[in-house]
């Protein structure tokens, strides 16, 4: 039986006649947070043309879906990319034998034992705060912690996750994510994010991952950000997969973000059927950097249990970049990313423009370079080395 985050009340769930009228600013983000849905027998009425999938699905990973989230899928179409980020299709009750990983990245091997820090890269940390989301993605990278969750991870392991913070001064850079860090209270998070400020010194850039600005942007108030300002927390990086989740809504509460003084990144999952799509991500990319967030990765669909429809192979991730450099606006273009099996940790998609090839007698190379149109030209000199010979005596 599945552990629901909070639990089932029907009188706290809006019909289709009442999500139409529903304001989303009308109420406090913990009331709506209280509304969300959490089976698909629950969305019956709410949303048409429903797959009926087999409950197994949900034993796997749980179904979350905010009533602002509700309101912008489609009520009819069931490849709206809207539903198709967040309601469950057959699809995930076939597995092919690589896609049965849940912890795909190897995250818990690079795991700090006893915090829920992830220690992989030198200088910097992944902070897995929070177990849990506003509305639960059905690629999610993180279903082994996020599915199930109830509520936040243990305040036991915060401290020990500060304490290694605080003991190794070579950390120069927090990332703190989860699940998503704003499900936490404002009155927790400054209590999280002023002990790192004040027992680790030697931290230098912290940044937070969330979805929830998107999921909900009312949980982004003046309050939050207040303590974001006041703790000096540098970027916020937002989930984004599709132009239909920029709302003016969601663009009001950026704002207030940005208004803190915090840069602000954004982040997609290139998936199947949503958004692998030229057109599309150059609209959404271009909505992005509209409202001043730098587009900053785009991340391959990791193979996790369930997900495997979504992925988009590798060649294909190359001609979306194409389609993308030289074609919009440069900040808009951000970089492609796979995450390497077991910890390998993320690698660089990118096309190649520029190939250095040897010359047919082998006396140097040559450099041939390719445009955005597809245009060629060779550059010998590049293959060169002008530095002069030291002068001797
Ligand atoms: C993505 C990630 C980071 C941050 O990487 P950047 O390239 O600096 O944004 C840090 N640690 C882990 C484990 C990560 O997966
Ligand atoms: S917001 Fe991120 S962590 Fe949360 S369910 Fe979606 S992919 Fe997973």
């Amino acid at each position: 039986m599945l552990q629901r985050i909070i639990p089932l009340d029907t009188g706290k769930l809006l019909t289709r006649v009442q999500l139409d009228a529903y304001d989303p600013e009308s109420e406090s983000w913990q009331k709506q947070f209280a509304r969300r849905y959490v089976h698909h027998a629950e969305l019956d009425g709410v949303l048409n043309n429903m797959e009926n999938v087999n409950e197994t699905v949900y034993d796997k990973f749980a179904i979350a879906v905010t009533p602002y989230m509700a309101q912008l899928m489609d009520p009819d179409d069931p490849q709206c990319p809207i539903r198709m980020q967040y309601l469950p299709t057959f699809h995930e009750e076939t597995k092919p034998g690589f896609a049965t990983m849940l912890d795909q990245l190897g995250e818990e091997g690079d795991t700090v034992p006893g915090t829920s820090i992830v220690h992989r890269y030198p200088r910097r940390v992944l902070f897995l705060v929070s177990n849990t989301c506003a509305t639960l993605c059905r690629f999610c990278t993180r279903k082994r912690m996020v599915s199930k969750a109830t509520g936040s991870v243990h305040k036991e392991q915060i401290e020990r996750s500060i304490d290694y913070i605080a003991a190794n001064t070579q950390i120069q850079d927090v990332l703190l994510s989860g699940g998503d860090p704003l499900t936490f209270d404002d009155q927790r998070l400054d209590e999280i994010l002023g002990a790192i400020r004040s027992r680790a010194p030697h931290v230098r850039f912290l940044r937070l991952g969330s979805r929830m600005v998107v999921q909900m942007p009312t949980r982004v108030t003046p309050e939050l950000c207040a303590v974001l300002e006041k703790h000096r927390v540098q970027m916020v990086n937002i989930h984004i997969n599709h132009p239909k989740e920029i709302t003016p809504l969601l663009r009001r509460r950026v704002k207030l973000i940005q208004k803190a003084g915090i840069m602000m990144g954004l982040q997609t999952v290139c998936l199947k059927g949503v958004n692998d799509d030229v057109e599309v991500m150059r609209e959404l990319f271009l909505q992005s950097i509209e409202m001043g967030v730098r587009p900053y990765y785009v991340y391959s669909t990791d193979m996790v249990e369930g997900a495997h429809h979504f992925v988009v192979p590798h060649k294909r991730m190359l001609e979306l970049y194409e389609g993308l450099r030289g074609w919009i606006s440069g900040p808009a273009v951000p970089t492609f990313i796979v995450d390497g099996l077991g910890g390998l940790g993320k690698l660089p998609i990118i096309p190649s423009y520029v190939n250095e090839e040897l010359l047919p007698d082998g006396s140097g190379t040559t450099v041939k370079c390719r445009n955005y149109k597809g245009m060629t030209v060779e550059m010998p000199g590049l293959g060169q080395d002008f530095s002069l010979p030291t002068q001797s005596n």
